[in-house]
């Protein structure tokens, strides 16, 4: 299939390699010497335009967020073709995306909204879960296309109902690593080795992804690299807040966790890890790990 791949950044660029290994692949990106690597790199075609992108069967879009996936809807809605597929990994607004469906099908372009968790290994590994929102017969025409980078895929329900679980899941993911960061400080404080405290809990019911695979290696192992975005992470939190919102739920952990993770990000800045939110944590108490 001809497929056009827009925004290459750190899930996009590995994703649309694994496509280029089943599809012929378009690849645009923003910043123009990225989608020059990725075509020598994977044999994908970059694109001399955006608009070059809109003849293709099937359009994939993973950017920040669901504004960006509107501008770009902007400037492809009057040239892609009737019957074309849009599949959209950014992690969205099921709200925005379920507008941006109603556009797009009054021409006659069908659109899912397929966001991905997994994280970068998981783009790399061509593993990820995705989670597809979207009519039957759209969803089944793109989870032939989303085999190529990802490993469980599920149709969850309607259009925005993939944006909805994947804030949800990362909502829950944030709240864990505040509380996380709060009883591993009040452990460290008590002088506990922070590899001993790792060992126990993580044999205990209190364990998560966190205290699993995220933060061993950047307490004890002292390591923070950038791999998600702590911005891209406080966007879903609001996401999730704001679905809890929409159904008139008292939620008031997702909005305190919005809160603080709002908070973390204006004292670490645009630059930070979604990790880096347990650095925040110690901050507030003057400490550091
Ligand atoms: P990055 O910041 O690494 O990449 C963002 C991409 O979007 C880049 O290609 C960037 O182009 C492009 N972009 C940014 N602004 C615009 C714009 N105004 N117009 C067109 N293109 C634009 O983000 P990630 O790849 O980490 O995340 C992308 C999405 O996937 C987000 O919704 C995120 O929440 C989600 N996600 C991220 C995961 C992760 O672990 N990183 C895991 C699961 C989901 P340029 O190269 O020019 O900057």
């Amino acid at each position: 299939m001809n497929i056009a791949f827009i925004g290459l950044g750190a899930m996009g660029y590995p994703m649309a390699g694994h496509l280029a290994r089943h599809h012929q692949v378009t690849v645009w990106n923003r910043t123009a010497e990225t989608a020059e690597r990725h075509a020598s790199e994977y044999g994908t075609t970059r694109a001399g335009s955006l608009a070059d992108c809109a003849t293709a069967e099937c359009i994939i879009t993973i950017v920040p967020t669901s504004r960006e996936v509107d501008e770009i809807v902007d400037q492809l809605i009057d040239k892609a073709r009737p019957g074309t597929l849009w599949i959209d990994a950014t992690s969205g607004d099921p709200i925005a995306s379920r507008a941006t469906a109603a556009r797009l099908r009054a021409r006659n372009i069908a659109f899912v909204d397929a966001p991905v968790t997994g994280g970068t290994p998981g783009a790399k590994a061509g593993t990820l879960t995705v989670m597809i929102g979207g009519a039957k017969e759209d969803a089944l025409r793109a989870r032939a296309i989303c085999e190529s980078f990802g490993k469980k895929i599920v149709h969850v329900g309607e259009v925005g109902a993939g944006h909805a679980i994947k804030a949800v899941n990362n909502a829950m993911m944030a709240a864990n690593m505040l509380v996380a960061a709060e009883g591993l400080l009040s452990l460290k404080k008590l002088g506990f080795d922070m590899s001993t405290a790792f060992e126990v809990l993580n044999a205990g019911s209190g364990r998560s992804n966190v205290t699993e695979n995220l933060l061993p290696s950047r307490i004890v192992g002292g390591e923070w690299p950038l791999t998600f975005k702590l911005s891209l992470l406080d966007k879903d939190v609001r996401i999730a807040a704001s679905v809890a919102h929409s159904q008139h739920l008292a939620a008031p952990m997702l909005a305190l966790t919005s809160q603080l993770f709002t908070a973390a990000l204006r004292n670490l800045g645009d630059g930070a890890d979604y990790i880096e939110a347990a650095k925040f944590v110690a901050g507030l108490n003057n400490e550091n790990w």
